[in-house]
């Protein structure tokens, strides 16, 4: 049983696969949190062998499911007072619209700035996701280990 008392009220992101902490962290912005935020690497976990996880002493204001993406099983705890009210197991999300950019020179995502980034899952499996504009396929896991 993880313990959480370094948290009063805020988020806990658990089960990220190891190694994936940090490119999370950067995503999430939290080199530039004014409020305390940890990252953990390599804690130990019966299921996972080793996993990173970020404590958050905060509530933020964006859509975290996107975070499925970094590994199945990924877990988001909303903590108040110290106590888990709220806990979601994330899945891979079926489309992507940001985190990930087409690398497609011709893309029409790459050359034109207003259209929005579109990738759709087609392996999950493989975590393979698809750009609707060009058919180009990414291996999710690598391209965000990539891109920092
Ligand atoms: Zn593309």
């Amino acid at each position: 049983m993880m313990r959480i008392n370094s948290i009063r009220s805020g988020i806990v992101i658990d089960h990220i696969p190891a190694g994936l902490g940090p490119d999370i962290f950067n995503l999430l912005e939290l080199n530039k949190a004014d409020y305390t935020v940890a990252l953990i690497m390599n804690a130990q976990s019966d299921k996972m062998g080793q996993k990173d996880m970020i404590k958050i002493e905060n509530q933020l204001n964006v859509d975290l499911s996107i975070l499925g993406v970094f590994g199945e099983g990924l877990t988001i705890n909303v903590i108040d007072e110290e106590s888990i009210v709220h806990k979601v197991t994330l899945e891979l999300p079926e489309q992507i619209h940001d985190i990930l950019s087409c690398n497609n020179p011709r893309c029409i995502s790459t050359v034109e700035r207003n259209v929005e980034p579109s990738f759709t899952l087609v392996n999950p499996q493989d975590q393979i996701y698809r750009c609707d504009y060009c058919d180009h396929l990414y291996y999710v896991k690598e391209e965000l280990h990539a891109h920092h």
